[in-house]
């Protein structure tokens, strides 16, 4: 019988939060002018651009992953601007309907699900752009809803040869969660959210934006307020907000970062790293196909095939039996897939628990054998010591 308390969240966000920052969440908030709170935001910022590898402004909004990519596109563009979007997934399904939304014209490029973007194709249409009518690149780093990780370095040095389009990334379950060096890759708009790879729950969104995003912002004509940069960044130059934001959530930030900084960027890329191997081959030891092309595997999420077994129904069993949450596919991938999160606060532990889970309840389906359920374990704590 499942003891909702300790569910154990394995979907790709919100995910798990340590209890030194529910308890940062639990304090009494303070006034978003106080001095007290003015500091906390230099902290922040500070933090932020180390996690971003970065010495570009880092904003924080006050909204989902949705809103910082929304306000990278409206802040930075023109009604009838032409775009690039790459879209194999659901989160790049999203980014076309944002930019059609506002009048953009959307060149698309697109690869099925479960299979990377190919540069090549990026390389292509910028060369042949020769009057540089593309104003932006627009596509997703780590596509959830797939559990793949497009080439992100190679198309943004492809974006760098046009010189005049902008990046405009989502990087919501890539950073934090493996490299993405924002000046050493020229990106121009980085977008993330607090409840993926910072540990601390949904509300906050950050966005990353270079000097050329800037500039391309004192030309953009397309309506915005609340999502209007231009008064963020006049804030942060007292380490303030333009409107209130969520003060508990930067409470949570500050802890979040400050654990970050301690464990380092090359331990928590690692950790990230070997949980991806471990869990994909263990999958694979269960006879279990990856959704996923396996040369493109996003380093926070497994998207499992269940072939003949529902995968709604398999994620139920696992809820009810196992107190641990794994997310559904989307769309046309519903009852087909089932993705593991295994972004932000996860450990080895996690890990095991999750697959051991995951073996036993196909062992009772007679999907396999004792001996493979045994072999996936083994599977997995080999690549959990390796690194
Ligand atoms: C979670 C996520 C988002 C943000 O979605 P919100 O619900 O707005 O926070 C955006 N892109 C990707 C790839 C995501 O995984």
């Amino acid at each position: 019988m499942a003891i909702q308390q300790k569910l154990s969240l394995m979907i790709p966000g919100p995910t798990p939060v340590p209890e030194k920052v529910l308890q940062a969440l639990s304090k009494h908030p303070i006034g978003h002018r106080s001095k007290e709170f003015q500091e906390l935001v230099a902290s922040t910022t500070k933090n932020l651009q180390w996690l971003h590898q970065t010495q570009n402004d880092v904003l924080t909004i006050t909204g989902s992953g949705t809103a910082a990519m929304e306000a990278g596109i409206i802040n930075t563009l023109s009604k009838g601007d032409k775009v690039i979007c790459g879209e194999n997934g659901k989160f790049g399904e999203r980014w076309v309907q944002v930019a059609k939304e506002f009048g953009l014209e959307v060149i698309k490029i697109q690869s099925k699900w479960g299979t990377p973007l190919n540069p090549e194709e990026f390389k292509k249409i910028l060369e042949e752009d020769k009057q540089k009518e593309i104003k932006a690149v627009i596509l997703t780093h780590s596509e959830t809803s797939t559990g793949v990780i497009n080439d992100l370095e190679t198309i943004s040095s492809y974006i760098l040869a046009h010189k005049k389009a902008l990046s405009i990334v989502d990087c919501v379950t890539s950073l934090g969660a493996c490299n993405v060096p924002v000046d050493k890759w020229q990106l121009d708009i980085v977008a993330s959210g607090s409840q993926k790879g910072y540990m601390i729950p949904p509300g906050l969104s950050f966005i990353a934006i270079s000097q050329k995003a800037w500039e391309a912002a004192e030309k953009s004509n397309l309506p915005k307020f609340y999502l209007n940069l231009k008064s963020y960044r006049k804030s942060l130059t007292s380490n303030s907000n333009p409107y209130t934001p969520a003060v508990n959530l930067v409470f949570a930030l500050d802890e979040s970062l400050k654990m970050m900084r301690a464990e380092g960027l090359d331990n928590i890329f690692s950790r990230h790293k070997k949980h991806k191997l471990a869990m994909s081959n263990a999958m694979k030891a269960l006879d279990l196909e990856l959704f996923a092309d396996e040369k493109c595997l996003s380093p926070s999420i497994t998207a499992v095939k269940t072939g003949e077994i529902d995968a709604e129904e398999f994620r139920k069993t696992i809820k009810n039996n196992f107190d641990i949450l794994l997310a559904g596919g989307q769309d046309h991938m519903k009852g087909k897939i089932f993705r593991i999160g295994h972004l932000g606060y996860v450990n080895d532990r996690d890990i095991i628990t999750a697959v051991s889970a995951i073996s036993n309840t196909l062992l009772k389906l007679g999907k396999i054998t004792a001996q493979q359920a045994g072999e996936a374990l083994v599977v997995s704590s080999r690549y959990l010591e390796e690194n």
